[in-house]
């Protein structure tokens, strides 16, 4: 997604927003020292340690951890995804955003297939009411109490049997049916030719969070398997990422409480025919990383739905593992089990929507992480003790600071016979995700190369202008460290965009391995640069070195290599340095 606007027009963006002008307008901010300050929008505090830097556009809370950019702020104070930020921002700057003038040539092939597959909505939607076989959609459809309306606000539709139905309507010249392959609805034959992926199916749209249809799912009528089929990884699709019932929840409800995550299509349409408008189903994969943030962006609550048996259970404690580090505070997240053979489609019909909505058969996650260890522990030995901090320490460890954690080194001093800090200490003895004023992550100058790159980026991040000391960031290429490649190309981005702040060079990595790494450094460089820290000339020492770095290894390589082979020059190079290496 974030591909869809052009990176320069993200820098100008940011260029004409001041972010404690815009989180001023949300969250009253108060000038302290050189930054500004509020108790954080995103936990729960009483004394302020949501901090805002103007010269880096930047802002972090020591607290929570929450940390970014002007875009995110965006994103996650009033909910947003990356598309409707930008367009937030651009709406305050008054710029208008390029996107059909200058994107339509870079990506005009994607707005055709959101286009195509918005035809097959169509096409699916007219054969479930004209189709001659359709009869046995509807019917199936009315089995299940789904009722016209409901199908109409989800779009359902119908692939009617045969292997062309969809090639016949909408692929008319080959490279329409290269389009239509593009998006997964079609399969290309290994002879040539194609046919139609989906065949004699339930079809069920699935839009993304702007409301585009980004593919389908479709399920069987019959026994046939696979029960469902979904649309095949595509230039706009991608499961790991996406969520059926997303669009359509957030359109049902203004302010979304609450989130449920369920399994398949049939249960997010069959909670919506009881009222229950706000389910979703991940595409047959458990729920990512994406997923979730993409959720609690949109809601505080999350409650996933499993079904009572083996699977569910193994299903249940990956969403557990997942969703703990994501967890602060303003974020909750239940289980609920349905009862044996049932799940949540035939459990709402049977008993009913406030049975469902009944949150007191719901497990908070701590309980249920507690839960399930307990049952192969006994906690009234030792050893069962040890056994039960031996497991849980590692998932606190990679919660941040908040009141849910905390109430987990409560509960699980608690269960073990201890107090908290015994617990505090015994987390703290390992590597921790705590990230806390009061102990800063201070990086030991002189500890290795690995950490003379790490340093200079944080220093590029705090004083964008130190790359600019550097005539050609090319001396660089070669330095036998690693890291040596991403710094220049940082390098490279700050000497062609003068005057880019911290902010800007972390939108260049967004959505990329690199950007939870930047965003740290960009939150703890403060405490690494004291006011007196003369950087201009940190920063030449640090350079000196890495070039140092690559010369000896030339050496070496010339040491290594046969005398006959050397030029003159080199022989000289060699000559001098042997001197020197004797002197010392
Ligand atoms: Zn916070």
């Amino acid at each position: 997604m974030a591909g869809r606007i052009p990176q320069q027009f993200i820098d100008e963006l940011l260029a004409r927003t001041d972010i404690v002008d815009l989180i001023d307008g949300f969250v009253p901010l108060k000038k302290a020292g050189k930054d500004f300050q509020a108790c954080c929008p995103f936990h729960d505090e009483k004394t302020p340690s949501f901090t805002v830097s103007q010269p880096k556009q930047f802002y972090h809370c020591f607290g929570c951890g929450v940390k970014g950019t002007a875009i995110s702020f965006l994103m996650e104070y009033n909910h947003l995804e990356f598309l409707e930020a930008i367009e937030e921002l651009a709406n305050k700057a008054g710029l208008p955003i390029p996107q059909e003038a200058s994107l339509v040539k870079t990506d005009s092939n994607l707005s055709e297939l959101y286009e195509l597959l918005e035809l097959v909505v169509r096409f699916y939607n007219r054969q479930l009411r004209e189709h001659p076989q359709s009869k046995r959609a509807v019917d199936y459809l009315k089995d299940r109490g789904i009722s016209g309306e409901i199908a109409k606000s989800f779009e359902l539709g119908f692939a009617p049997p045969g292997w062309d139905n969809l090639i016949q309507e909408l692929g008319s010249s080959e490279a329409a049916k290269q389009r239509l392959a593009k998006t997964g609805m079609v399969i290309k034959r290994d002879n040539g030719g194609f046919y139609d992926r989906f065949r004699d199916r339930i079809m069920f749209p699935i839009r993304d969070p702007r409301g585009r249809v980004i593919g389908f799912g479709g399920r069987v009528l019959d026994d046939d398997t696979p029960k469902y089929l979904n649309s095949p990884e595509t230039p706009i699709y991608s499961k790991g990422r996406e969520l059926y019932g997303l669009y359509q929840a957030r359109h049902a409800n203004k302010d979304l409480q609450r989130i449920y995550v369920v399994e398949g299509y049939m249960d997010v349409i069959a909670l919506a025919q009881f009222g229950i408008n706000n389910a979703v189903a991940s595409l047959g994969t458990a729920a990512t990383s994406e997923h979730l943030e993409r959720l609690f962006r949109a809601t505080p609550e999350v409650v996933f739905c499993f079904d009572g048996d083996n699977a569910g259970r193994k299903a249940a404690w990956r969403a557990m593992e997942t969703t703990l580090p994501l967890i602060r505070d303003g974020r909750q997240a239940f289980f609920m089990f349905m009862p044996q053979g049932e799940d949540p489609d035939t459990f709402v019909r049977s008993q009913g929507r406030e049975s469902f909505e009944d949150t007191n058969t719901y497990l908070a996650l701590s309980d249920y992480l507690f839960d399930s260890l307990k049952q192969n522990t006994d906690l009234n030995t030792t050893q069962g003790q040890a056994r039960m901090m031996e497991e849980v320490i590692p998932f606190i460890r990679q919660m941040p600071d908040g009141a849910l954690r905390k109430l987990m080194v409560r509960d699980l001093a608690n269960l073990v016979n201890s107090d908290s800090d015994y617990i505090e200490s015994a987390l703290g003895s390992g590597t921790s995700a705590r990230r806390s004023p009061s102990r800063p992550v201070r990086r030991q100058q002189n500890s290795g190369s690995d950490n003379l790159i790490g340093r200079m980026i944080s220093m590029l991040l705090y004083q964008p202008d130190l790359a600019l000391r550097l005539d050609d960031y090319k001396v660089l290429e070669g330095v036998p460290v690693a890291g040596v490649d991403f710094l220049l190309e940082l390098l490279q981005l700050i000497q062609s965009n003068r005057g880019i702040s911290c902010a800007g060079i972390l939108e260049h990595w967004r959505d990329t391995r690199y950007e939870a790494c930047l965003k740290q450094l960009a939150a703890s460089n403060n405490e690494l640069f004291s006011v007196s820290t003369n950087l201009e000339a940190e920063f030449d020492d640090a350079l000196a070195r890495l070039l140092d770095k690559k010369s000896r290894q030339k050496l070496q390589q010339l040491a290594t290599g046969k005398l006959s082979s050397l030029s003159e020059e080199d022989k000289a190079t060699l000559r001098n340095y042997r001197k020197t290496e004797e002197k010392n």
